[in-house]
Formats: C-alpha cells, sequence, structure tokens
C-alpha cells in the first residue's frame, strides 16, 4: 500500500481517474513528486497512466500536470537580456531543419538551447543526425551549456540529468505500456521540458500526413491547441505551425547524408521546402518575441543569415564547442567540401529505377523511413546501435515526368546489411503501383 498523503492512498488516487474523476493540484503533486522519487511502484504508475489514456484530462489538469512535471528538476535561469527562444517538430521523415535554425537564429542575436532527442522507430533524431560527424558530443552540462550559449549564442544537446526527471521515469514506463499517444501525457511530456528551458518563446512545428505521428489536420490541430495552451499557461509565449509530411522534407533521408543537407541550407543552397520552414520558424520566433516587426521579416532575416554565412559560421562555432576539432568543422563548412572525406560513407549504393512512364504524383516518406530503418538507419529500443551512414537521396521531384529506365532514388547501406533485396521489392512495388502515377 502507498499514501499519497494523509487522507487518499495511491490506489484511491488511481480509481478517481478510472472512474473518470478529475485531479487537484495537490493529486497531481503528489503523483509527480511520487514518479520522481520512485515511492510509487511501477505498476501504480503503468495503471494510473493507462486511466489517463482512456479517461483523458481536462485543460486545467493537463496544465497543472506539466507544471509540476516541469519543477520536478531544474528551471534554468537567463540573463534577463538574453532572448532564449526554441523550435520543437512532432517529428518527420527528413526533418533537418534543426540543424540550420539554431544557428541561424543564434546568428540573429538569439540564444537558443535546443534539447533535442534520438530517432525511434522510423522517425529520425537530431541527435543521430549530429553524431554523423566526428567528435561532436550530444551530451553537455549544464555548466558547459551556459558557457556555449554565452560564447556563441546555440547548442545541440541531449536532455540533461537534471531537466524534468519525472518525464524519464513516465516515458519509459508510456512506452511499456502503451499510452504514448495521450494528448495530456504528450502535453506534459513536450511542454514540461521546454518550460525547463527558461524560454521567452517557443515554435511548434506540428506534422500531419501520412509519415506524421497525426496523420490528420484535425487531430495535429487538436494537439498544437493543447501544447501552445500549456506553453503560454507556462509563460513561454507558444505558438505552432501545422505542417504537412506526407513526402520527406528536401531530398536526402538518412543520419550523415541530412547533415549533408543541412550543411548546403546552411551555404544557402538548401532545397526549397527546408528553406521554406526553416524560414517560416525562425520567421515566427522573431516575430513573436518582439525582435522583428513582422513575420515577413523576420522570415527575411533568417533567409539573410543563411544566404550571407552568418549561419554557417555559428554551426562551425557550435561543432567545435561541443567536441569537433577545428580542422574537421573549419573543413565540412568550406566551400566545395567533401563532406564524406570526415563523415562515414556507406560501402554499397543502390539506385532504383521506374519501370513505367508516369508523373510522380507522392513520395511516400514512410514508406522510405521504413526501409531506411531496416537497412540499419534507426532503432527500435533506446539503447540500439545504429549505421549513420544509411541513407537514401531522392533523385525526383514531385510533378517530374519517368520513364522506364528513369533513376528516382539512390539508396546507401552497409555491406553487412543482407536485406536489400527485400527493401528492392518493396521500393520496386511502390514504384510500380500505377503506370500513370509513380509512387516512390
Ligand atoms: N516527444 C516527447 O518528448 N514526449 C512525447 O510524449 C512525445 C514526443
Amino acid at each position: 500500500m502507498s499514501f499519497t498523503n494523509n487522507t487518499i492512498t495511491f490506489p484511491e488516487l488511481i480509481r478517481l481517474k478510472r472512474d473518470g474523476g478529475e485531479f487537484s493540484d495537490e493529486d497531481i503533486k503528489v503523483f509527480v513528486q511520487g514518479v520522481k522519487s520512485r515511492t510509487i511502484q511501477d505498476s501504480q504508475i503503468g495503471a494510473m497512466l493507462m486511466a489517463i489514456w482512456l479517461k483523458g484530462m481536462s485543460k486545467e489538469e493537463t496544465l497543472r500536470l506539466t507544471r509540476e512535471m516541469m519543477k520536478s528538476g531544474e528551471v534554468f535561469v537567463w540573463p534577463d537580456e538574453w532572448l532564449v527562444v526554441d523550435k520543437h517538430s512532432t517529428g518527420g521523415v527528413g526533418d533537418k531543419v534543426s540543424l540550420p535554425l539554431a544557428p541561424a537564429l543564434a546568428a540573429c542575436g538569439c540564444k537558443v538551447p535546443m534539447i533535442s532527442g534520438r530517432g525511434l522507430a522510423h522517425t529520425g533524431g537530431t541527435l543521430d543526425k549530429l553524431e554523423s560527424i566526428p567528435g561532436f558530443k550530444v551530451n553537455q552540462s549544464v555548466e558547459q551549456i551556459k558557457q556555449i550559449l554565452q560564447d556563441i549564442g546555440c547548442c545541440i544537446v541531449g536532455q540533461t540529468e537534471s531537466l524534468v526527471p519525472a518525464d524519464r521515469v513516465l516515458y519509459a514506463l508510456r512506452d511499456a505500456t502503451s499510452t504514448v499517444d495521450s494528448l495530456p501525457l504528450i502535453t506534459g511530456s513536450i511542454i514540461s521540458k521546454k518550460g525547463a528551458e527558461g524560454l521567452k518563446a517557443l515554435i511548434l512545428d506540428v506534422k500531419f500526413g501520412r509519415a506524421a505521428l497525426y496523420k490528420d489536420l484535425d487531430s495535429a490541430h487538436h494537439l498544437a491547441r493543447s501544447l501552445v495552451t500549456a506553453g503560454n499557461n507556462l509563460g513561454v509565449k507558444t505558438g505552432a505551425v501545422l505542417s504537412r509530411m506526407d513526402a520527406p522534407i528536401g531530398r536526402c533521408v538518412g543520419n550523415a547524408v541530412e547533415v549533408c543537407e543541412a550543411l548546403d541550407c546552411l551555404k544557402g543552397r538548401g532545397p526549397d521546402d527546408l528553406n521554406e520552414l526553416v524560414s517560416t520558424l525562425g520567421g515566427y520566433l522573431l516575430w513573436m518575441s518582439s525582435h522583428s516587426p513582422s513575420l515577413e521579416n523576420g522570415k527575411n532575416e533568417i533567409i539573410q543569415k543563411l544566404m550571407n554565412g552568418e549561419a554557417l559560421k555559428k554551426f562551425e562555432d557550435m561543432l567545435v564547442a561541443q567536441g569537433v576539432s577545428a580542422d574537421v568543422a573549419c573543413s565540412l563548412c568550406a566551400d566545395g567540401a567533401d563532406y564524406f572525406q570526415h563523415m562515414k560513407q556507406a560501402t554499397h549504393q543502390t539506385e532504383l529505377k521506374s519501370q513505367h512512364d508516369g508523373t510522380v504524383l507522392e513520395i511516400d516518406g514512410l514508406v522510405l523511413a521504413k526501409v531506411l530503418h531496416r537497412l540499419g538507419a534507426g532503432r527500435n529500443k533506446l539503447d540500439e546501435k545504429i549505421d549513420h551512414s544509411v541513407g537514401a537521396e531522392l533523385l525526383v521531384d514531385m510533378g517530374q515526368q519517368v520513364n522506364p529506365g528513369s533513376k528516382f532514388i539512390t539508396t546507401a547501406q552497409s555491406s553487412a546489411h543482407t536485406n536489400i533485396q527485400t527493401s528492392r521489392k518493396l521500393w520496386l512495388f511502390t514504384a510500380a503501383t500505377n503506370s500513370r502515377k509513380s509512387h516512390v
């Protein structure tokens, strides 16, 4: 038997939610503190998570949960004059936006303590992408984060031990109890961590579409509203952009190749859709935080920093501050760089060709991500090793005409993986589903 306070036991608290009741401030405080201190058994936390998944939470309960989770650990406090901002994406295929966005914002004078995650299942993780660069260290202490922000203005790091410890426990148990996809639990998890970063402004990139967590616009909108409400309630100016996630962002998917595409973007020659997303999300942040008088003005400032090399210089400095040798960082950021002089290149490449005449009407990011996952680019458990060199480059755009024999994609994989034949079949199948309409 575990007691929550003098009047209610934890089993009674579970029953309260199971039967559709509403938690008070005190109930939520006891739950989160019990989770953090591990005085509540995992089985009880699991039961509570399932009760929340089934019965949901009111807006007020969700806000209470988010605030309590944030307060379960350290909350960063920055100098008043710092304009501390960040972005969160609900995850997609080929989403390398953080890599150019953080340094572009730093070049505009913002401070960006970007705390990112690893990829799981078919979704990529920003930390995995950056670890394709030899020497890059995602683990930085709070003191190191402060120093990097002071000196450079941006860092991209993993979650520190001291930040929202309750989320670490809850997230692992949500994964084990199939309770990840609960609106209040997602809101509490994402926004508590952003609140603990001590931000002035936060922009959320909420994806919808076949390769996103939420497939339709309505459910993505619902999530966006919940996240925006919780962020603003914590005193962080929060906004959301709803963006399509059917086809990958840009042309490259996979850890090392996405770093290459991000570097191209920082050199002013990124693909249009990546440039648009980076400048829109950055523009909103600059506008929301009153740095820019309008969204258009904010977008233009971000584009300017990508074009004039200032964002690239910030990225180079960030690489060095996070452990990359100055020579490697300088070489990667040089014009005409051979990226694979420094990053591991896959030993085998496969070019897939269309079997039919047709027009490319759809590019299925989910299929692509699943194939790459099977080739070793992704993991099923958080401690699994991945192959950073596995990736793919799309060779066609939407609306493009293809003929029999037209190459539409190149995949790169290591010889250690033997399932390319299965994957190739999947590709050919998807390419051949309709002779007038090539799905790739
Ligand atoms: N990312 C998080 O940090 N938490 C969630 O619940 C979902 C995505």
